[in-house]
């Protein structure tokens, strides 16, 4: 009689112990970003589905349903030992070597359940299967055959690895985060000691000992919630360490490296002189210096840079003192942070900081000369010194206000084009035929100038998006400054030929060529050739803005004495 009441309740323990590990598994969702609640959040979910499936098993009607149901908690049942391992390998900070062997330790998991699953064909796993009745429900007694027993001993043999890592790393654990980790060791324990109970003493979990599974969750749940398992935990120190992008070393009072992180081993540098290993004595010069003197003064910022196939690496490094329990020093802490961006940064802004000044001072040069002319000139006229009507002298005061006007005008639009504050009109014309009505209205001026003008399309018809009054302006100017720095009688030539996606514009001159130092400087806002009575420098820069602002690039190949040839490339619309 009392048999039976029991019985009659088996489906009923499991569900209430697959409602309180799900709902655990819930309560704990929120931790799923976390490192190591996460997976007892899974850990709980797994254990509900293994209920769950459970409770199908018991209330099936016929064997073939009992059976598939037994496979699916067979999931569950396997994955769980792995979870928990990933748990604890994370805990202790092994997660790089757990990316790596994730795939093993899931395989022998996925050919035992390929196995069971398929176990009507081949009897591998399962010597023989008998429905026990208890009452009212039933449930089957599986015989193991050997091979199966040796995978459920896989998944204990991952469990004690669990604990034994824990219990492993437990020494290295500073002594505030001990509870911490003995409480996980207490969690880990706790699983084992219901695996074993339910598992090994083959004790059939019918009855109410399903509902062993809720202090089971609970005991977790404490832990998360209570031991902080989900926030801190004991190695996290040594993965900050390890992931943080500066160098750590540590050295004990010989100068032997005691230990170092992995930021140390990817520094290009050599800042210990020798091979970075625990035990190895530094060696550097530089560094033994730097040692001494922060034990001498108690200097603790250096500076190291060092120049590595051609690059300049530099850092800022930091000495502190480690000491142990009584203040004693017992070793050096030294941090690398690598500063080469930033000072290079530095030394950029400090560059333009200086052209920028360079560059105002040329520029009120430039308006000052023609402006004193100008007073010059017009005070004479104001003297009587000079005849007003003297067209020589208005002439002069003309050019000269022009000069001055162009300069303010191309200092505007460049700084507007520099902002982005000019509308661009963009239109999508024919390359071919734009160039080529370009070149011949260009012919009658460089012939007018007294130079020769030959182009070249060696291109199809296409599509290019551009602001063909811009992109004039560019040829243009490209074309006055081949004029501007060749002899009279030279020839110009201009070639558009396509690149790749691109279709690129040369033009060619035979002048005086630019000195390979400046090359690159004459694209620049400020730089000017102060050789040139007319020139302002800024020419060049409008044509690098314009050119940038249709995503093309602009450059310039040359010889000093033979020549040079500036070249910019636009888009092909695809
Ligand atoms: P500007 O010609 O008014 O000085 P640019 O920006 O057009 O200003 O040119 C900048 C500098 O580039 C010039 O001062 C000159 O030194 C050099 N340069 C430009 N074009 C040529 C060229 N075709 N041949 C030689 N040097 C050139």
């Amino acid at each position: 009689m009392f048999e039976h009441f029991f019985h009659s309740w088996y489906p009923s323990y499991f569900l209430i112990s697959a409602a309180v590990m799900a709902g655990l598994g819930f309560l704990s969702l929120r931790y799923k970003d976390s490192f190591v609640a996460k997976y007892f959040m899974i850990f709980m979910f797994l254990t509900a589905f293994q209920s769950i499936f459970s409770i199908f098993e018991i209330t099936s009607s016929n064997l073939i349903d009992m059976i598939w149901w037994r496979n699916f908690q067979q999931i569950p049942l396997f994955i769980s030992p792995l979870v928990l391992l990933m748990c604890a390998m994370e805990y202790v900070g092994l997660q790089s070597l757990l990316k790596k062997i994730k795939i093993l330790l899931f395989t022998p998991i996925t050919i035992y359940l390929l196995f069971i699953f398929t176990d009507q064909i081949h009897h591998l796993m399962r010597k023989s299967i008998e429905i026990a009745h208890y009452g009212e429900i039933s449930k089957l007694i599986i015989t193991s055959t050997s091979l199966s027993q040796i995978f459920m001993t896989y998944g204990y043999l991952i469990v004690f690895i669990t604990l034994l890592l824990l219990l492993f790393y437990f020494r290295k654990i500073p002594k505030e985060q001990r509870k911490q980790t003995l409480y996980m060791i207490f969690i880990v324990s706790v699983i084992i000691l219901h695996s074993l109970v339910l598992g090994i003493f083959k004790l059939p979990v019918v009855d109410f000992k399903a509902l062993l599974y809720i202090p089971l969750g609970m005991v977790i749940y404490f832990g998360i919630k209570r031991r902080n398992l989900y926030s801190v935990y004991p190695i996290a120190k040594d993965i900050i360490i390890e992931h943080i992008r500066d160098g750590i070393i540590v050295l004990d009072m010989d100068y032997k490296i005691v230990d170092f992180n992995t930021a140390v081993q990817k520094m290009v540098f050599d800042f210990t002189g020798v091979s970075i290993q625990k035990g190895n004595k530094v060696q550097s010069k530089e560094t033994l210096l730097m040692l001494r003197e922060y034990r001498e003064t108690g200097k603790t910022k250096y500076e190291f840079s060092k120049t590595i196939s051609g690059n300049l690496v530099e850092y800022d490094v930091t000495f502190s003192s480690v000491l142990d329990k009584h203040e004693k020093q017992i070793g050096f802490l030294i941090v690398l942070y690598d500063v080469t961006e930033a000072k290079k940064l530095t030394r950029e802004l400090e560059k333009s900081q200086r052209e920028r000044l360079e560059f105002i001072s040329n520029i009120s040069h430039d308006i000052k000369n023609p402006l004193t002319s100008i007073i010059g000139f017009s005070e004479a006229i104001l003297n009587g010194k000079a005849a007003a009507d003297n067209t020589k002298v208005v002439q002069y005061i003309h050019q000269r206000s022009i000069f001055i006007q162009k300069l303010v005008e191309d200092l505007l639009y460049l700084s507007r084009l520099e902002t982005r504050s000019i509308p661009f009109e963009f239109s999508v014309v024919d390359a071919k035929s734009f160039f080529e009505r370009l070149f011949q209205g260009i012919q009658e001026d460089v012939i007018n100038a007294g130079n020769s003008f030959e182009y070249q399309l060696d291109i199809e018809r296409m599509d290019i998006e551009i602001d063909t009054k811009r992109i004039e302006q560019v040829v243009l100017n490209l074309i006055h400054n081949a004029l501007k720095y060749t002899e009279k009688q030279d020839v110009i030539k201009a070639r558009v030929q396509s690149k790749g996606v691109f279709i690129e514009v040369a033009i060619e001159d035979t002048g005086i060529g630019i000195d390979p130092d400046i090359s690159d400087k004459i694209f620049e806002r400020y730089f000017t050739d102060m050789n040139h009575p007319t020139s302002h420098g800024l020419g060049l820069a409008i044509c690098k803005e314009i050119i940038e602002i249709h995503n093309g690039t602009i450059g310039v190949k040359s010889n000093p004495g033979t020549g040079s040839t500036f070249y910019f490339t636009l888009p092909i619309r695809g």
